[in-house]
C-alpha cells in the first residue's frame, strides 16, 4: 500500500515538474479573477496523419516524428537513431535550435537520416483566437499564428537547414481557421496516429510498448527535448524493437500521406 502511495506521489511530482519544464510562465489564471464576459472557447482539433502503407507482411511502414519543443537534446534517442541508421522527421522550434547547436550540427551531418521541419518560433499553439491549451496561451490572432510559423522557418534557414514544408504547432491542436491560414502559407500540417510518449510524461515501459506497437501506415509522435524524463529511455528501446521487427522507417517527405481536418489535402 505504502509503495503504491509513494509511486502515486512520485508520479504527481514528475508530472508537475514536467509541466514546469514545458511551461515556465503561462499557468492559467484562476477563473474568479476575470469577471469580464468570456468569448466562447474556439473549437479545436488535433488532426490525425497516416502514411501510405507498405502492405508487405513483416515490413510495416512507420514514420517516426519527434518534437524538439524547447529545452535540451535527448541523446538517448538521437544516438540510437544514428547508430541504428533509422530515418526520422524532427520538428524544431527557433528556441530549441538556439540552445542545441551540437544536435543541429549532427542533424545536418546526417541528411540521409533527418528531415527537419517547422515546430514554430516560440512554441505557441497555432490557434488564432485567445485561449489556453494545457495552460499555454494560444497565439491568439491570425497575425500571431503567421509570426509563429514564419519565425520558426526563418530560424531554420538561419541555422543552415533547408526550407521546411511541414508545420506542427505546439500542443498539436489548432482551430480550423488557423489550419486554413497555415495551409495557405504553403505548409502541410503534421498530425499523427500514435501518441508515443504522452508529451514525454509517460513511463519508459508504457512508452516503449506504445511505439513498438506502431502498425503499417502509422505516424508516431514523441519528443527529443526531455533528456531527464523516463519516456526517452522507452523511445530509444522501441526504436530497436521496431527495427528488429523489420519495420520500414520513412520520413514525411518520402511518402504519400493522408491527414484529416484539411491538413494535407
Ligand atoms: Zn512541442
Amino acid at each position: 500500500m505504502n509503495r503504491i502511495l509513494l509511486a502515486l506521489a512520485f508520479l504527481l511530482v514528475s508530472i508537475s515538474a514536467a509541466f514546469a519544464d514545458e511551461i515556465p510562465s503561462a499557468l492559467p489564471a484562476p477563473a474568479v479573477v476575470s469577471p469580464a464576459p468570456k468569448a466562447p472557447a474556439p473549437k479545436l482539433v488535433e488532426p490525425h496523419l497516416h502514411i501510405a502503407r507498405s502492405n508487405i507482411a513483416g515490413h510495416a511502414r512507420v514514420a517516426l516524428t519527434f518534437d524538439a519543443c524547447m529545452g535540451q537534446a535527448d541523446e538517448r534517442i538521437l544516438s540510437t537513431l544514428v547508430r541504428e541508421r533509422i530515418p526520422a522527421t524532427i520538428f524544431v522550434t527557433a528556441r530549441w535550435l538556439k540552445r542545441n547547436p551540437a544536435a543541429v550540427a549532427m542533424f545536418l551531418q546526417n541528411p540521409d537520416l533527418f528531415e527537419l521541419e517547422n515546430h514554430g518560433q516560440n512554441h505557441i499553439p497555432a490557434v488564432d483566437t485567445p485561449t489556453l491549451i494545457y495552460g499555454i496561451a494560444s497565439a491568439g490572432s491570425p497575425q500571431a499564428v503567421r509570426q509563429e510559423v514564419e519565425g520558426g522557418a526563418a530560424a531554420m534557414l538561419a541555422a543552415g537547414i533547408p526550407a521546411p514544408h511541414w508545420f506542427r504547432g505546439s500542443t498539436a491542436k489548432y482551430d480550423l481557421s488557423a489550419i486554413g491560414e497555415i495551409r495557405a502559407m504553403g505548409y502541410r500540417i503534421a498530425g499523427y496516429s500514435v501518441n508515443g510518449d504522452g508529451g514525454s510524461l509517460l513511463g519508459a515501459v508504457i512508452t516503449e510498448k506504445r511505439i513498438a506497437s506502431a502498425k503499417d501506415g502509422d505516424v508516431v509522435i514523441s519528443h527529443v527535448n526531455q533528456p531527464t524524463h523516463a519516456a526517452g529511455e522507452g523511445v530509444a528501446k522501441a526504436l530497436v524493437d521496431l527495427k528488429a521487427k523489420g519495420t520500414e522507417f520513412v520520413r514525411l517527405e518520402d511518402v504519400e500521406d493522408t491527414g484529416d481536418d484539411k491538413t494535407t489535402e
